[in-house]
């Protein structure tokens, strides 16, 4: 769950507000130097300036440098300067911050999905700059690797409508496949899910979702779709409900689980998105997921933050500062 948008506009209504979050989310042991990783780092804040620039006449006019609220390292040969948002999304945007924050909040709030018309209203921005937002949040929400799946693990495709197609004249609506596996909790219940964009031919595909995604070991539910009738001779502990007998559930066989989730989806695509073109469809995926995965988080807001602030693992470190290799040159 996230936080109410009234507390997110007073908890983060300015910029100042909003670089105090992300410097302790950043520096949880205290401020550490980007460049040289030293803990020897002064606050600073430089003035307000101008600065000139030329519009697209040519015309030189004077526009107005705010404030900047700078860190900078002690470190005689350092000096480095930087700031709470150094390295992260939120550096290369012209968006105020709390704009940022209050995005977050907006989509961590709203379980099926904030369309960008939507985020536009809320935010008072123009469209672009709610689709930008919209879409850099959505790519935030993603789960780190979930692993493979085990136990009881359920598998099913389904077909997203698409775009009517006006040039091709096209009567009906273009399908994209999506596939997705959930793992069943100890309580028998859906625990969590991934889900992928695959290509609409998915009978070959299922194979390599199974392989790549299901532990050996793992029970694995399905319909009797035609994928998955060579799992039992591959070794695979496998059952199958029969819909076409109109047999929804054997006692623990069915896939109930993961058409839920489908069907939240499809209800989330159709009611907040109206047109999802495929090219994006991974992303709302992601989202969703994400959010199923994530339904017991008590701070989605925070989690979707740090998730922009420090994108994926790999660039913690050179956020953070090298702080293993300075401790080592402190020492020699
Ligand atoms: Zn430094």
């Amino acid at each position: 769950m996230g936080q109410s948008l009234i507390a997110t506009a007073k908890q983060f209504g300015t910029e100042e507000q909003c670089l105090a979050f992300l410097e302790a989310l950043r520096w949880p042991d205290g401020l550490r130097c980007l460049s040289c990783g030293s803990d020897k780092v002064a606050r600073i804040v430089t003035n307000e300036t101008t600065r000139e620039r030329k519009n697209r006449k040519g015309e030189i006019r004077e526009v107005r440098v705010p404030a900047r609220r700078l860190y900078q390292c002690n470190n005689e040969r350092c000096r480095y300067q930087y700031s709470a948002t150094t390295g992260t999304i939120f550096d290369k945007s012209h968006l105020p911050l709390a704009k940022w924050f209050m995005a977050v909040a907006i989509i961590a709030n709203a379980k099926k999905g904030v369309s960008a018309k939507q985020m536009q209203r809320d935010l008072e921005c123009s469209y672009p700059t709610a689709w930008f937002l919209d879409h850099r949040i959505r790519e935030a929400m993603q789960d780190g690797t979930l692993g493979m799946f085990t136990g009881t693990v359920e598998v099913d495709a389904t077909f997203v409508g698409g775009k009517y197609d006006k040039r091709r004249k096209k009567s009906k609506y273009d399908k994209q496949a999506v596939a997705g596996v959930i793992q069943r909790g100890e309580d028998g219940e859906p625990s969590k899910v991934k889900a992928f964009v695959v290509p609409n031919e998915i009978k070959p595909v299922m194979m390599g979702v199974i392989t790549e995604n299901i532990a050996v070991e793992a029970e694995i539910m399905t319909d009797e779709h035609r994928s998955y009738h060579a799992l039992t001779s591959l070794g695979r502990k496998h059952q199958a409900v029969r819909h076409s007998t109109k047999e929804y559930v054997r006692g623990n066989v069915h896939t109930n689980g993961i058409e839920n989730f489908w069907s939240l989806f499809k209800r989330g695509v159709i009611g907040s998105f109206h047109q999802v073109s495929v090219k994006h469809l991974h992303r709302y995926l992601n989202e969703f997921s994400f959010r199923f995965n994530q339904r017991e988080c008590e701070d989605l807001f925070t989690l979707i933050i740090m998730n922009l602030a420090i994108g994926n693992a790999l660039r913690y470190k050179a956020l953070i500062g090298k702080t293993a290799e300075s401790k080592s040159s402190e020492i020699q």
